[in-house]
């Protein structure tokens, strides 16, 4: 017998929320890719994404990965409407054909919060001391939450996605991965991190928060910055080409703002490392601005990859994706 944890997003607004169920079956596991596997189907009216009357979803999986002790596979899978059209809740149909030239590194920023209050792990005894101490600290004062961020880690690893790192981020309780991949599985990869991350702090009791403004105030929110680059950036860079990625980002700044996961008005403030939600930039190595150009790209002779800054932490990866290949494409 294996077992094949199936997991998808639900129809929840303004952002989805991660839903699974494990499917058990008889033998080995057909082929090592998704789409070997076979359709399951759910109760679309339990997760907002049907009526009562009608009320199955399709699940087509599409990326398999190694799964933790508890079951041998997760499956991420694509919500299709029962005449297997895409569900109008499936954004990975919106970025159409994403090939892997293209490169994604994502960094997830979240906190760590109590599940019985959402208080931040590490202010149940109230407002720590301000920022300072805290981003890539180490010590029981200055860190909370790290064999949590451990165990999530390895979980990556053992799965098969390409976590690059981790960090103690700049306020207490508050963490940051980053996640690289090609073409599409960019966003199943980051998806299921999160998924992985959900299920590894459920084990410890802790909750995860993604909203990018969680605590009022002087403290950091959370975002999470997209790196991308395709052939071009990497091989035959220039200066004026970069600046006309960043020009063509900025003439539909609304739009990315749309398609960049929902509050990040509070978070994007022109404080705290970051442009104002209402302004686009861009700059050599300035972590104000709404894309950064690293210093990598431009002593690598301009060849190289863009940091686009206004991705919030709950923003879909699949709607980034689609909106800078889409724009840039
Ligand atoms: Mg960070």
């Amino acid at each position: 017998m294996k077992k094949l944890e199936y997991v998808w997003l639900d129809g929840y607004k303004p952002e989805p929320m991660l839903r699974s169920k494990v499917k058990v079956i008889d033998g080995e596991i057909p082929g090592n890719q998704g789409t070997d596997l076979p359709d399951w189907s759910f109760d679309g009216s339990s997760t907002q994404q049907a009526e009562g009357g009608s009320s199955d979803c399709i699940l087509k999986p599409v990326t398999t990965y190694t799964g933790p002790a508890n079951s041998d596979s997760l499956v991420m899978c694509e919500v299709l409407s029962p005449d297997r059209s895409s569900h109008p809740s499936n954004t990975r149909s919106l970025c159409g054909e994403v090939t892997d030239e293209w490169w994604f590194g994502f960094e997830q920023e979240y906190f760590f919060t109590n599940p019985e209050d959402g208080t931040i792990l590490g202010w149940e005894d109230g407002t720590p001391r301000p920022q300072g101490d805290y981003y890539c600290g180490v010590g029981a004062g200055d860190v909370v939450g790290r064999e949590i961020s451990e165990a999530h880690m390895d979980a990556c690893i053992e799965a098969g996605i390409i976590i690059t790192g981790t960090n103690a981020e700049v306020a207490l309780g508050q963490w940051e991965y980053q996640c690289f991949g090609k073409g599409l599985k960019a966003g199943d990869d980051l998806w299921m991190s999160r998924y992985l991350l959900h299920l590894i702090a459920e084990e410890f009791g802790v909750a995860v928060n993604t909203h990018p403004k969680p605590q009022e105030g002087d403290w950091n929110g959370s975002g999470m910055h997209a790196n991308f680059s395709n052939d071009q950036m990497r091989n035959a860079g220039s200066e004026d080409f970069m600046h006309s990625l960043c020009e063509k980002l900025g003439a539909v700044h609304d739009e990315g703002i749309a398609s960049y996961g929902s509050d990040n008005d509070k978070r994007l403030t022109g404080d705290h490392e970051t442009q104002s939600i209402d302004t686009f930039s861009y700059g050599v190595s300035d972590r104000g601005a709404s894309i950064r150009i690293p210093i990598y790209t431009v002593e690598n002779n301009w060849n190289g990859y863009l940091e686009d800054r206004r991705p919030a932490s709950n923003a879909d990866p699949y709607r980034i994706i689609a909106h800078i290949v889409g724009t840039l494409t």
